[in-house]
């Protein structure tokens, strides 16, 4: 068989690994942690910095492909893996920055907020001028779960805010009145055939998603074929091989692009009981040059929830529940804010 390595340590990386070695492959993670919930499961981990060139060419020679479960990665150690590297660079270097993927994602002709790159407090000042408020200011780089961003309610709170953000460069967008989020998942093969997931609708609470539901509200079902069309060409565009995720506003005007991730996405996490063939099987496949599977559903509804930190206390009561499936992370000390598991809801 052969080998697949994943790039970052996490639950996402652990998901892959287990759908990898359902289909027969061995997984290699490479993480600067000592102890990483996915390496826990794979057959190896080289555990060295993520800009350190001689591991990962050490890695490389030990794998047939590498995928990565997160974005914010150095690209340049990576180039050593060539082709091998699915999703590619591309995908890769304009998701990690939120400036270059608003002008890609435009580029596209796919629908975003207003927004601004920031470089200086003159520039956060010009785009309250110009854009009005409430706008949210977000660091280029390295955010995720709603970490790096500050609102801006009115023209007075923009310097705050440019503080708030530790006075990063970052882009400003317009806040979006929004009736629902929910995310585009799709699967895209070196072939250019793809596959669509339904698309759940997502809550948020604090910035962390909390809960993903399939299938949709109407006013979600109405916007999902003009998003699709949306994501599809985002991952054309980007010549994108493996799972990618489209998180969209549900607006007045139609849907909105929020951002992308290149990769399996939290909102997805119902398709491992919920739909014929899992994300994390289906970007395995894809990255693996296989052909994708059926991603219809395997219920009438299905329901994925988050356990936040101190919440995966209640696994006890939620094993214990007919029809919930239960995953734990294995992460360790449930630190607030920290996705220790979840949990799924499928009614047959
Ligand atoms: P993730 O963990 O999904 O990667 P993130 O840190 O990259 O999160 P975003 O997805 O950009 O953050 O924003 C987090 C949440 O904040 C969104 O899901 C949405 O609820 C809210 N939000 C972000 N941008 C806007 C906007 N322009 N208008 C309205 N709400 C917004
Ligand atoms: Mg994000
Ligand atoms: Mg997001």
């Amino acid at each position: 068989g052969e080998t697949i390595g994943i790039v970052g340590g996490g639950q996402l990386g652990r998901m892959l690994s287990m759908a990898a070695a359902q289909l027969g492959y061995r997984t290699i993670i490479f993480d600067p942690n000592r102890r990483t919930c996915a390496a826990d499961v794979a057959a190896g981990h080289v555990c060295a910095d993520f800009d350190d060139l001689l591991a990962m060419e050490d890695f490389a020679a030990q794998v047939d492909v590498v995928t990565y479960e997160f974005e914010n990665l150095p690209v340049d150690p990576l180039l050593v893996i060539g082709k091998r590297l699915l999703p590619g660079t591309k995908s890769l270097g304009i998701s990690q920055d939120r400036g270059r993927e608003k002008e890609f994602i435009e580029g596209c002709g796919a629908r975003v907020a207003p927004w601004r790159c920031i470089d200086s407090a003159e520039d956060v000042r010009s785009a309250v001028e110009a854009l009005g408020h409430p706008i949210v200011l977000k660091t280029r780089r390295y955010g995720y779960d709603g970490k790096g961003q500050a609102w801006i309610r009115s023209a007075d709170e923009a310097e705050a805010a440019w503080d708030a953000i530790g006075r990063e460069p970052a882009v400003a967008e317009k806040g979006v009145p929004f009736d629902h989020e929910f995310s585009v998942i799709l699967a895209r093969s070196a072939d250019g055939s793809h596959a669509f997931w339904d698309s759940p609708d997502n809550s948020h609470e604090g910035g962390i998603l909390r809960r993903s539901t399939v299938p949709a509200p109407a006013a979600v079902l109405a916007q999902v074929e003009e998003a699709r069309d949306f994501a599809l060409r985002i991952a054309e565009a980007l010549g994108h091989v493996g799972v990618l995720t489209v998180e969209f506003f549900a607006s007045a005007d139609g849907p909105v692009v929020n951002e992308i991730a290149p990769r399996v996405h939290n909102s997805g996490h119902w398709t491992i009981e919920g739909a014929e063939t899992s994300q994390f099987e289906q970007h395995i496949r894809a990255v693996c040059g296989l052909p994708l599977g059926s991603t219809a559903l395997a219920g009438r509804k299905a329901v994925m929830e988050n356990l936040i930190g101190p919440e995966v206390e209640r696994w006890p009561e939620l094993m214990a529940a007919p029809g919930v499936h239960l995953h734990l992370y294995g992460k360790g000390e449930a630190r607030p804010g920290r996705k220790m598991g979840h949990f799924t809801k499928v009614e047959p």
